[in-house]
């Protein structure tokens, strides 16, 4: 059995929804299909959660009215017979109903992942008409019956292990499986998600959970590429790359992968592909346990890092500093990305500002501190690239001109992570594009 996820893009139009039953039609395997919300969507849905928090009811109305447009607007060229018509209608119906009845409740967070929810549970329910319609056999699993996350936020593959295989032994004879990525149960039995870009999460875990034969995450582009797309005009597609390597990619802001969505897959040796729906023809990458080859791979940059400095002349030849520091750290449940260290001063830095407040307090009586915000990590990756010959003289000889804060060597031998200030960042990844690469 195979996982296929299908990204926002990739069900964003009647014809692509159209076009990936095609693919998934000529599966020879049954196939678990995971889909996003339409592209689009998830946004306008924080939007309405954002104007109901205000209290800004008639804004949410107006949005949630214009969602509910674009929905009649897709279902009209989705489906044609009239009975697979009156299903969508009723689809979009009931789930704007429920829009609107939140628009008269009085705002809770939890109330918020209802409304965040909506976008999933719309497009696989449109799909599975679609498939229906076509006279497609299959069966739709509802993700909320099966994904969960613990008290932490962390996804329970055991549970999840059980409750899928027992709603697959109900649908034994089935072959095509349609569910959502993205949404799941909490610990308190409330509708949750897995943070945004989760879809390429759920595929994974559900790869795991099932132990597929491969995990394809579907888009909008060939692959995973060796530097930003979005930023940089000349990229290549990386045909292989190992599972860390990917891991650090996608951890360190390579947007085609959603920072967690590695650790299932690699865990259970599941591997994955990365596939363009609009080529489907095209190598894509397979991420295995195989790096394929040595060297620098790809650049990424993570946004909005926040820098902390702590000095005290008290480090100097003193042990239990750092685990002091660090349990600050524990405490607020903020990791820590990079570090770096000198006799009397640490760096390091957060990209989770929720409890930035009390963390300096609490590290205040550890000497002087200071706070850069703005700041972005520049990630360099490939396997085993502190082996690569004359690696680090091109990397710092492309950006000579840029102030970098921080430089985090060693950690891993397939990282080399550089701290700058964010108005460098389109800067900096263009000139190791073109000093790294050679593009
Ligand atoms: P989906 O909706 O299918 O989940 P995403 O928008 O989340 O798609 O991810 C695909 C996008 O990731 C691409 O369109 C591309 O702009 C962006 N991206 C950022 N970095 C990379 C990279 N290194 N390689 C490929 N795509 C990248
Ligand atoms: N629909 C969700 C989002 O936009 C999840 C996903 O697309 O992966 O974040
Ligand atoms: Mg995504």
């Amino acid at each position: 059995m195979k996982v296929m996820k299908f990204g926002g893009t990739s069900v964003g139009k009647p014809e692509r929804m159209h076009h990936i039953v095609s693919l998934v039609s000529k599966e020879t395997e049954p196939v678990i299909v995971v889909l996003s919300a339409l592209s689009g969507t998830t946004n306008a849905l924080v939007e309405i959660g954002e104007l109901i928090a205000k209290g800004d009811r008639h804004a949410a109305k107006l949005a949630i009215d214009k969602l509910e447009k674009h929905y009649h607007a897709f279902i009209k060229d989705l489906v044609k017979d009239k009975k697979a018509v009156d299903k969508a209608k009723a689809i979009v119906a009931e789930h704007f109903e429920f829009l609107n009845i939140i628009l008269k409740i009085s705002f809770s967070e939890s109330l918020n992942k209802d409304i965040l929810a909506q976008g999933e549970l719309l497009s696989t329910k449109l799909f599975c008409v679609y498939l229906e319609e076509q006279g497609i056999e299959h069966a739709l699993l509802p993700a909320l019956e099966f994904m969960s996350i613990d008290h932490y936020d962390e996804p329970q593959i055991g549970s999840i292990k059980v409750k899928l295989s027992q709603l697959l032994k109900q649908h034994k004879a089935k072959k095509i499986f349609v569910t959502q990525g993205y949404i799941c149960k909490n610990s308190r039995g409330e509708v949750d998600n897995l943070k945004r870009g989760g879809s390429d999460y759920s595929a994974s875990l559900i790869a795991a959970a099932i132990n597929a034969s491969v995990c394809e995450i579907w888009t909008d582009i060939d692959g995973m590429h060796n530097n930003d797309p979005r930023i940089v005009k000349k990229t290549v597609p990386i045909e292989q790359m190992s599972f860390e390597e990917a891991a650090e990619l996608a951890y360190f802001g390579a947007k085609i992968l959603h920072p967690a969505s590695i650790w299932p897959a690699q865990q259970y040796k599941i591997p994955v592909k990365l596939l363009n729906t609009m080529q489907p023809k095209a190598r894509g990458t397979l991420i295995t346990e195989k790096a394929g080859s040595v060297g620098v791979k790809a650049v990424a940059a993570k946004d909005n890092i926040i820098a902390i400095r702590i000095k005290s002349s008290r480090m100097l030849l003193a042990y239990g500093f750092l685990r002091k520091i660090f349990e600050v750290f524990e405490k607020y449940r903020t990791p820590i990305d990079m570090i770096t260290t000198s006799e009397v001063a640490v760096s390091l830095t957060i990209d989770n500002s929720t409890h930035l407040k009390e963390i300096l307090k609490e590290l205040e009586p550890f000497g002087t501190i200071e706070v850069d915000k703005n700041q972005v990590i520049i990630s360099v990756v490939g396997n085993e690239i502190s082996k690569t010959e004359a690696m680090v003289k091109k990397l710092f000889g492309s950006i000579m001109n840029i102030p970098v804060r921080m430089v985090s060597y060693g950690g891993s031998p397939h990282n080399i992570s550089l701290l700058v200030p964010a108005e460098y960042k389109n800067q900096i990844l263009q000139q190791l594009n073109k000093g790294m690469f050679g593009l």
